[in-house]
This record gives structure tokens, C-alpha cells and sequence, in this order.
């Protein structure tokens, strides 16, 4: 039989009536697990065999035997939105906590109808037009926010938001941390007033709305809220 041979598996199946089509159930392509045969799809020059598959996320899809190889599909296609999602979250776009603080940081310094503003933008506080025009930048520059507990913090309270006098804080931190934060001096011992409030447990906003009335800081610290 030297001298006829045919080039390719498929060719003597074709010209030997063979049909090619294996059988692909059962068979598991990543997530993908091969479910039925559904039929035949033709298409002008060519025909393709077409297989119901049930991805791990539930969703079932039609994949063309073509696409049912080693190196082909391997999810209805969430695998690739989850690769996105994840990339997407990594360098803090939209969506992101990250990029909530810089959306939120130049909301307070610029819309006029933001709630914060007239504690911002109305007492001349800026953004650095660095971080202005750019979310990336505001990125490079502060890292990612380390938890949602975290907000910016500028550490000289009169001066904008710009690289060199921002940095992620927990309220808490920022409180003891600002210049505004002057230890609160009770029978002899000094504490930050977020650390009277932790103690006596009421919260610091009502220990510092009470010093800023005049009350004395025994008084302050020792009311019911
Ligand atoms: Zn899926």
C-alpha cells in the first residue's frame, strides 16, 4: 500500500465515509463540561458540529466543536469577566474603593452641592492638580486605600490635597494625628479625646462639640451623652 496514503486523518475518514465527529460527552474543557451533541450548524463552505456545554457558573452555552480543543474556550466566558473585574479593582478603577476617595476627595473640594463642601471647597481647600486630572496619578502617589476604614488624611490640616501631605488614615488615626488633636489633660492624665471616648464610651464628636461650647474637659468626658 506504499505510495497511497492520504495527508490527514480527516481526509480518509471524508473520503472513507467515516464520520469524524468524536464524541465529546462528558469531556471537560476548564469549566466547561460537555452536556449533548445538538447538531450540525452549516455554514456556506463549511459545516461545524455544535456541542451543549454547562459552565460551573450554570450558565449553558452552544460551543462549536472547533472551539472544544485543549487550547480553546474554557468558561461561558465568565472566566474572562472575572479576569477583567479583578484587573480592573487591582489598578482601583471605577468601582473601587480607591477610587471612591478620589471621586469623593474632589467632590468635596469642587461641587457645591456636596454635603462636605462648605468644610472643604468653601474654606479653600484644593487638590493638587496633579490628582485633579488624574486618578492614576492620585494611584501612583498614595497607593491603594488599605481597607474601607481608611480615608485621606492630610497631615498639615491647612494645606491641600497633593502628594507629600496626604497619606490612608483610620479616622481614629487621623484624629490623634492632626494638629487640631491637642490631648485632653484629666485628673493628671493625658489622653487624645477619641481615647477619653473609647474609655468612658461616648463618642468624640460630642466630647469635641462639647469643648468647643466651653465646656471643661472633666465635664465633657464625664456626661451621658
Ligand atoms: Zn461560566
Amino acid at each position: 500500500m506504499r505510495g497511497i496514503y492520504w495527508p490527514c486523518r480527516r481526509w480518509s475518514a471524508q473520503l472513507s465515509g467515516i464520520s469524524m465527529t468524536k464524541n465529546l460527552v462528558g469531556q471537560k474543557f476548564g469549566r466547561l463540561e460537555v452536556l449533548e451533541r445538538i447538531g450540525v450548524r452549516k455554514y456556506p463552505t463549511y459545516q461545524r458540529t455544535i456541542w451543549l456545554c454547562r459552565c460551573e457558573c450554570g450558565v449553558e452555552r452552544e460551543f462549536s466543536q472547533g472551539q472544544l480543543t485543549p487550547t480553546g474556550s474554557r468558561s461561558c466566558g465568565c472566566l474572562i469577566k472575572e479576569a477583567e473585574n479583578k484587573r480592573s479593582t487591582k489598578h482601583g478603577k471605577r468601582g473601587s474603593i480607591t477610587y471612591s476617595s478620589w471621586h469623593n476627595m474632589k467632590q468635596r473640594c469642587n461641587n457645591k452641592r456636596n454635603l462636605s463642601f462648605r468644610w472643604y471647597g468653601a474654606i479653600g481647600v484644593k487638590v493638587c492638580p496633579r490628582w485633579e486630572e488624574s486618578f492614576e496619578s492620585f494611584l501612583a502617589d498614595m497607593g491603594e486605600r488599605p481597607s474601607p476604614a481608611h480615608s485621606i488624611d492630610r497631615i498639615d490640616p491647612t494645606l491641600g490635597y497633593a502628594p507629600g501631605n496626604c497619606r490612608w488614615a483610620t479616622s481614629k488615626q487621623q484624629s490623634r494625628n492632626t494638629r487640631k488633636a491637642v490631648p485632653l489633660e484629666i485628673g493628671g492624665k493625658k489622653m487624645f479625646a477619641a481615647d477619653w471616648a473609647d474609655q468612658v464610651g461616648i463618642s468624640r464628636r460630642l466630647i469635641t462639640r462639647r469643648l468647643r461650647r466651653g465646656w471643661s474637659p472633666e465635664r465633657a468626658i464625664s456626661r451621658p451623652a
